[in-house]
């Protein structure tokens, strides 16, 4: 389907998010996923297309999607910069079951490593329009504070934020700084190396693998 660029806004340092018209045929779940193609001459190896989470809530008017920037960077990402207001491009059907439990009673740990934010900034900000209440602790890890995103939304629905600011993203971490028992479902989601290395050191705590929800970012190697 065809999606209309309205604008972009810068959301953190180094971090921006693009707002994009709603297609009335648009359905999501808050967590889901959509694939960008986004043809441009001479593309870098990495070619045209990219997955990303919706960073939007399906409670707003606009769907949006929120990247990081580094230097150098793709030309796919040069691309996504040059986008002209009411510029088409081509999305997938949204995707993916790093959703939320319907069950609201279970206490929940969102563990964002850096731009592995944006499915929680969905999720809350569409329990805050909702006006659902749930027990949710963020533990976000970044480089640098000034790469934290959405942290008013975060606070002003009331998760307990916990920063972890130029320090290693970790099972003992999570655990240390967190406290889940066994009813809480533990969330982790940013770039794929850091999130495949925390589920291996999980297997050796008491924390069940029935526990953990996983949302793996390729194309980042770190935080
Ligand atoms: C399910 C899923 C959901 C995702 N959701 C998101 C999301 O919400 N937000 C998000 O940002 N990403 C998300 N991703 C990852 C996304 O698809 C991209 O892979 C990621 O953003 C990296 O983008 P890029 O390949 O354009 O590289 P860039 O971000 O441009 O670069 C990545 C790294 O490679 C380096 N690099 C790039 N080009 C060069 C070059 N020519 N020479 C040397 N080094 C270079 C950069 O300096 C940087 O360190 C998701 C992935 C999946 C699978």
């Amino acid at each position: 389907m065809k999606i209309t660029y309205t604008r972009s806004e810068k959301t953190a340092k180094n971090i921006i998010t693009f707002l994009f018209k709603t297609p009335q045929n648009l359905k999501y779940l808050p967590g889901q996923f959509i694939e960008i193609n986004l043809p441009h001459s001479n593309p870098d190896k990495l070619g045209t297309k990219r997955w990303f989470t919706l960073s939007s809530s399906p409670t707003e008017d606009l769907i949006s999607i929120t990247t990081k920037f580094s230097v150098p960077c793709s030309t796919f990402k040069n691309t996504l910069l040059k986008l002209e207001p009411n510029q088409e491009i081509n999305i997938s059907d949204p995707m993916g079951d790093f959703v939320l439990p319907k069950d609201t009673t279970i206490p929940l740990v969102f563990v964002a490593g850096g731009i592995g934010v944006t499915p929680y900034r969905s999720m809350i900000k569409s329990l805050l329009d909702s006006k659902i209440p749930r027990d949710i602790t963020l533990l976000y890890a970044a480089k640098d504070s000034a790469e934290l995103a959405f942290l008013d939304i975060f606070s002003t629905y009331g998760t307990k934020i916990i920063k972890l600011i130029a320090q290693p993203l970790s099972a003992k971490t999570i655990i240390d700084l967190t406290s889940p028992n066994h009813s809480h479902r533990i969330y982790i989601s940013g770039p794929e190396p850091v999130v495949q290395s925390i589920v291996e050191q999980f297997k050796q705590t008491s924390i069940s693998e029935d526990q953990l929800v996983t949302d793996y970012f390729s194309g980042y190697s770190k935080i």
